[in-house]
C-alpha cells in the first residue's frame, strides 16, 4: 500500500476536525459581527459571554492531543507531496499553529482576555475625559501580560513573538533596519511637502448627504469587483470586514456628511479586504489555509485599492464626471485637477487614521519604537504620554492637545495588548506598492484599463497571483514569489516621489 493511501483517512479526519473547529470560530465571529452592527446595547454582557464559550470551545477541541498526532501521523504523507498542494500546505500551517496554540496555557489565555475587556472599558472611560492616569494601571498590567505571553515562545527580540502571531516571519531584527531606512527616506520628503504652498482642499467639506454619499460609493465598489452575491455592506461606527466564509464576506463603512473622503476611501479601503477573502480558492473554503496570510499583506491589499487605485489620476478620469453629476452643486466649480489634488494634500496631523499616504507611516513607526521600548523595559507606561508627544514633535512637529489625541487614540494597545500590534500597517504600505509594480510591469494594460474603468484586469491579477493561496505561503514566500526579490521600501519611495512631485511640482526636491 503507497503512503497515499495509507494516509488520507488520516488527512480526511484532520480536515474534518479542522473544519469544525473553524464553524465554532465562525459563529463566534458572526455574533461579534452583530454586535457591532445591529445588536442592542442590552446584549452586550451576554453577548461576550456568548462568544468567549464558542472561542473556549474551538480552543479546547484544536489544542486536543488527537490533533497533535494526526499531525506526527502524517509528516511523511506531508513530505511526498508539492511544497504549494493544498494539503500538504494545510498540514504545515496547522503544525505551525497548534505548536504555536498549545505553548500558552489557557488560563492564562481567559485571564488575559479578560484583561483585555477591563482594559478597554477603562480605555473608553480614560479617552472620554482625556486623562491618561485612569489607564495607566490597566496598561500596566497590559505591558507585564504581554511580556508574559512572549515568554511562553523561544526569542530573539521579545516582541518577535508577538508580532509573529499575526506577521509570521518577520522579527524585530528585519523590521527595525527596514523601518529606519523609511523613515530617513521619508522624512525630507515630508518636510518639503508640508513646507510648499499647500493644497486648497476645502471642496471636501461641504454638506455631502449621506444617501447620495452611499449610493455612489455602492456603484464604485460594484465596479471595483466586490461581489454583492458573496457579501453585504453595513454600517458602524469603526469600519471593518468579516468573512464568513468566501460566500459570505462582509464590510462596514460609516458616513460623515462634512466630510467627502471618510465614507468612500474607507469604504474602498475594506472593499480591499473583501475581495482578497472573495478571491480565495474554493478548495480552501472552511479550513485554516481559507484566509489572508498576514496582516501586513491584508493590509498590503486594502490599501493598494484604496490609494494606488482610489486615489490615482486615471480612477478619477474615470469616475469624476458621474461625481459631479451627482454632488453638482458641491463640485460644479471643481476641476478634476482641483479634486484630484485635494485628496491627495499631504498634511501634518496628529490623528494616524486621518494621515495621508505620505504621513501615515511616520505615525506608525512612533507607535512600533514606543512598543519596543516598553516591551525592552526601557520605557515605564508612566512615562509613555511624554515619550509620545516628544516623538509626535520631532517627527511631525506637533503637539497632541492632549492625551486623547494623543497616546490614547488608538485601540490596539488598550483592547489588545502591547507588541505585535503596528506594523502590519507599514509593512501592508510597503507590500502594496512592490505588489503593484510587480502588477504593472507584467501587464502595462492594467493602469490604461482603470482609466476605462475597467479594473477586472488588475482584480484578476491579484486573484491569481495572491487571492487564490490563501495562507499556503506567508508573507515572505509570497512577496518573493509575485515580485521576485524581498520586500523593500524602494516601490513605495519611488511611488510617493513620482505621484507627489506631480501633484506638487516639486520634482528636483523630492527625487534628491
Ligand atoms: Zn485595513
Amino acid at each position: 500500500m503507497s503512503i497515499l493511501s495509507l494516509c488520507e483517512p488520516k488527512y480526511l479526519e484532520l480536515k474534518n476536525r479542522l473544519i469544525q473547529i473553524r464553524d465554532l470560530e465562525v459563529a463566534a465571529s458572526v455574533l461579534s459581527w452583530d454586535q457591532s452592527t445591529y445588536m442592542p446595547t442590552g446584549g452586550t454582557y451576554a453577548r461576550s459571554r456568548q462568544i468567549a464559550t464558542l472561542t473556549e470551545f474551538a480552543h479546547e477541541k484544536f489544542t486536543n492531543p488527537a490533533i497533535g498526532q494526526l499531525l506526527e501521523d502524517l509528516r511523511s504523507y506531508e513530505k511526498s507531496l508539492p511544497y504549494d498542494s493544498t494539503e500538504a500546505s494545510l498540514i504545515r500551517v496547522t503544525r505551525r499553529d497548534y505548536e504555536r496554540a498549545i505553548r500558552v496555557p489557557s488560563e492564562f489565555m481567559a485571564k488575559f482576555c479578560q484583561h483585555q475587556a477591563n482594559a478597554y472599558e477603562a480605555w473608553v472611560k480614560a479617552k472620554s475625559v482625556k486623562d491618561f492616569s485612569l489607564v495607566q494601571p490597566y496598561l500596566e498590567k497590559t505591558l507585564d501580560l504581554s511580556r508574559e505571553l512572549a515568554s511562553f515562545f523561544p526569542y530573539e527580540h521579545i516582541a518577535d513573538p508577538l508580532i509573529d502571531y499575526v506577521d509570521e516571519g518577520m522579527t524585530v531584527s528585519i523590521l527595525r533596519p527596514l523601518f529606519k531606512q523609511l523613515r530617513q527616506k521619508l522624512l525630507p520628503i515630508v518636510e518639503a511637502l508640508t513646507s510648499a504652498s499647500p493644497i486648497d482642499d476645502s471642496c471636501l467639506c461641504q454638506n455631502y448627504s449621506k444617501k447620495q454619499q452611499l449610493m455612489f460609493g455602492h456603484t464604485v465598489i460594484e465596479r471595483l469587483g466586490f461581489d454583492f452575491q458573496r457579501g453585504r455592506q453595513d454600517e458602524t461606527p469603526h469600519p471593518f470586514t468579516s468573512s464568513f466564509s468566501i460566500g459570505d464576506v462582509r464590510i462596514t463603512t460609516r458616513v460623515y456628511e462634512d466630510n467627502f473622503t471618510e465614507a468612500l476611501f474607507s469604504t474602498i479601503h475594506e472593499v480591499g479586504h473583501a475581495l482578497y477573502e472573495q478571491g480565495l480558492a474554493l478548495e480552501l473554503e472552511g479550513t485554516p489555509l481559507a484566509e489572508g496570510t498576514s496582516s501586513g499583506i491584508h493590509e498590503s491589499q486594502s490599501r493598494l485599492w484604496e490609494n494606488m487605485v482610489g486615489r490615482s489620476r486615471g480612477f478619477w478620469e474615470c469616475f469624476y464626471l458621474q461625481l459631479q453629476g451627482i454632488f453638482l452643486q458641491q463640485l460644479g466649480c471643481v476641476s478634476v485637477s482641483e479634486f484630484y489634488r485635494a485628496i491627495n494634500k499631504v498634511a501634518k496631523s496628529p490623528i494616524r487614521t486621518d494621515a495621508d499616504e505620505v504621513t501615515y507611516n511616520l505615525h506608525v513607526m512612533i507607535r512600533f519604537d514606543l512598543e519596543l521600548a516598553m516591551l525592552e523595559a526601557k520605557l515605564a507606561v508612566c512615562d509613555l504620554p511624554e515619550a509620545w508627544n516628544e516623538r509626535y514633535k520631532s517627527d511631525l512637529g506637533i503637539v497632541p492637545a492632549d492625551d486623547s489625541e494623543g497616546v490614547m487614540q488608538d485601540v490596539h494597545w488598550y483592547g489588545e495588548m502591547i507588541g505585535g500590534r503596528f506594523q502590519g500597517y507599514t509593512l501592508g504600505n510597503l507590500i502594496s506598492a512592490q505588489v503593484y509594480e510587480a502588477a504593472v510591469k507584467s501587464d502595462p494594460e492594467i493602469t490604461v484599463a482603470i482609466e476605462q474603468g475597467n479594473f477586472t484586469l488588475l482584480h484578476n491579477w491579484l486573484k491569481q497571483n495572491i487571492y487564490q493561496h490563501g495562507r499556503k505561503y506567508t508573507a515572505n514566500e509570497l512577496i518573493n514569489l509575485v515580485t521576485g526579490k524581498p520586500l523593500s521600501i524602494d516601490p513605495f519611495i519611488s511611488y510617493i516621489q513620482a505621484k507627489y512631485s506631480t501633484i506638487y511640482n516639486l520634482k528636483q526636491a523630492l527625487n534628491a
